[in-house]
């Protein structure tokens, strides 16, 4: 298998030991799963179908990020308290993956169970002299990481950008250097309800060191893949490696791989912009095979616009490999089951499945009678990708 890893800009063969550890950034729950979080998490879905088909035990982390300023802020909106929030989102989104048919994770940490290791982690980043204190919050001091910025490979000017736009405060002039990011937020205000008491007194931590820590208490110092979209890569990956260096000497994770936004209307769909398209929404009317073959259509590192046409696309592709799968010889069900795989270890090239799918139904042999049931090695292909 080879993997397309973000730190190096190149594919890399992967060849993991029996054991995979993955790690791929979960949701904030204030709001319903669009599309592009089922395609990101789809993705590595898809990783773990493949590598669990190949014979490996497969250690998939998915965090839940339910200490984090936006569900605050949503939870004031809606005029209810943030926990019962995060709860209603977190179930709402274990319904659809659920239903969309994700194979279980390993684990599902939550920031909120792990806030004396958070605090204990910038603890010892301030003794080190890592990170230093503005006011009473605490800040990491990227002069102390040279290379902070090369993980992106962005310009300082888009890294300031993008700092703006993701929750950063660049401009903020107490701060020794204008990337230095929060790893501590002091709370002063006792009807504030996201705060905890530990070493570094009342607050709560920043979003980068809680994936730092969870990954690392959760996979250990050492695993093999670090996932989510790509727009975590700048600032949240590129701080968390920082911090990990920091901490342990090392990036923790060996591979770095993200997945494109889905667009829509010409932008990211986002809940900041509103432009989505939820995922409960489309199972009221679509069967969940089709709506994962759908997301199949785009390749991981491009995205696209999103299409309800691919919906239409999928139902019927999904309708004729069935049919084909009751009437295909051993070697047409064999060659599909091989080019399917073969795609997959092609870094999740999902665009290739849909060319072998198609190639299947175009050419597979029809002189078999019919079967009640698709070929045992089709039925074996279709459960590869989620799609039974
Ligand atoms: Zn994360």
């Amino acid at each position: 298998m080879r993997i397309y890893d973000t730190t190096k800009k190149l594919y890399r063969q992967f060849n993991p030991s029996h054991t995979v550890k993955i790690y791929v950034c979960g949701i904030t729950p204030y709001a319903s799963a669009h599309m592009g979080h089922i395609f990101t998490f789809m993705t590595y879905d898809l990783l773990q179908r493949r590598l669990e088909d190949g014979g490996h035990e497969v250690q998939m982390v998915r965090n839940i990020t339910d200490v984090d300023d936006p569900l605050y802020v949503k939870a004031a909106e809606l005029n209810t308290d943030y926990i019962s929030l995060a709860k209603t989102e977190v179930a709402s989104f274990h319904k659809v993956l659920h239903l969309l048919n994700f194979r279980p994770t390993y684990a599902e940490p939550r920031a909120s169970q792990y806030i004396t290791e958070m605090a204990d982690s910038v603890k010892i980043l301030l003794d080190k002299g890592d990170a230093y204190y503005v006011n009473q919050d605490v800040y990491f001091d990227t002069s102390k990481y040279p290379n902070y910025g090369k993980f992106s490979g962005y310009s300082p000017l888009l890294l300031n950008n993008l700092l703006c736009e993701r929750g950063g405060d660049p401009f903020l002039e107490t701060k020794r250097q204008p990337l230095d990011f929060l790893l501590w937020k002091n709370i002063a205000d006792p009807e504030d309800a996201a705060q905890w008491q530990t070493v570094l007194g009342t607050g709560r931590p920043g979003w980068h060191i809680e994936c730092s820590v969870m990954s690392e208490i959760v996979l250990g110092d050492s695993f093999d893949i670090h996932g989510g979209g790509t727009d975590l890569i700048f600032p949240h990956h590129e701080s968390e490696i920082a911090q990990n260096v920091a901490l342990h000497g090392s990036p923790l994770a060996d591979h770095w791989m993200h997945v494109a936004p889905m667009i829509m209307a010409g932008e990211k769909m986002s809940k900041s912009l509103g432009n989505m398209v939820f995922a409960m929404d489309l199972l009221k009317v679509y069967e969940p095979a089709v709506i994962r073959l759908a997301l199949m259509h785009y390749h991981h590192h491009i995205g696209g616009e999103w299409k309800d046409d691919f919906l239409n696309d999928a139902r019927q592709l999904l309708a004729r490999v069935r049919a084909s799968g009751k009437q295909c010889d051993d070697l047409a069900a064999t060659k599909l089951l091989a080019e399917v795989r073969e795609a997959l270890d092609d870094d999740i090239n999902t665009l290739e499945v849909i060319n072998v799918l198609q190639a299947f139904v175009g050419h597979a042999s029809r002189d078999t009678a019919a079967r009640d049931q698709e070929h045992p090695l089709v039925k074996q292909t279709l459960n590869l990708l989620g799609l039974v």
